[in-house]
């Protein structure tokens, strides 16, 4: 396992480290910092990453993009992990659960978060060209949300945010 300490922006509330996944980048280094801050994450909170759900975190951390469970669940049969469906939604449902991976609701599936064990609620920017899915800061709107609720005396107890779209090489191809 590889326990270097991951940099990143100790200012990082919300993640002010911006997310790579519209940008160049060298994407295997970028997923093995998910990784090993999601293995310290584990060990430090004492709950066991067994080997399917870290494949799980590996198979979904291979590109910025969701998967559906059916997806995950036939890579994992193909490594002979086998095929039943609730290995992968166990496993999908465990990494939620820990904050490993988000729910994209708008497309079924899941994708695995940049900035585990940081307190954030990301706005979901998804790409209708690629299918990448990008993590951007998401207080602000949550503030702003809030205060519409608000003005109509609604408590708003979950939110999330996904907003469809053309990333910026999808944009500039269009
Ligand atoms: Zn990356
Ligand atoms: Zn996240
Ligand atoms: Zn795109």
């Amino acid at each position: 396992m590889d326990s270097t300490p991951i940099p990143h922006d100790a200012a990082c509330p919300g993640c002010e480290v911006p997310d790579l996944a519209f940008s160049d980048h060298d994407h295997a280094d970028c997923a093995r910092d998910a990784l090993s801050r999601a293995e310290a994450l584990m060990l430090a909170r004492g709950v066991r990453l067994t080997p399917v759900r870290k494949r799980v975190l590996q198979i979904l951390l291979e590109a910025h993009q969701a998967l559906g469970a059916y997806d995950v669940l036939n890579r994992l049969a193909a490594e002979g992990f086998g095929n039943q469906p609730p290995v992968a939604y166990r496993a999908l449902d465990f990494l939620e659960e820990q904050g490993l991976v988000h729910r994209i609701r708008r497309l079924n599936a899941f994708a695995a978060c940049m900035h585990p064990g940081e307190a954030h609620a990301p706005v979901f920017l998804i790409c209708t060209g690629c299918q990448l899915v990008a993590e951007a800061p998401g207080a602000a709107v949550g503030v702003a949300l809030d205060q519409a609720a608000g003005n109509l005396g609604f408590t708003i107890e979950r939110a999330t945010v996904e907003a469809m779209g053309l990333c910026p090489a999808c944009g500039a191809a269009a």
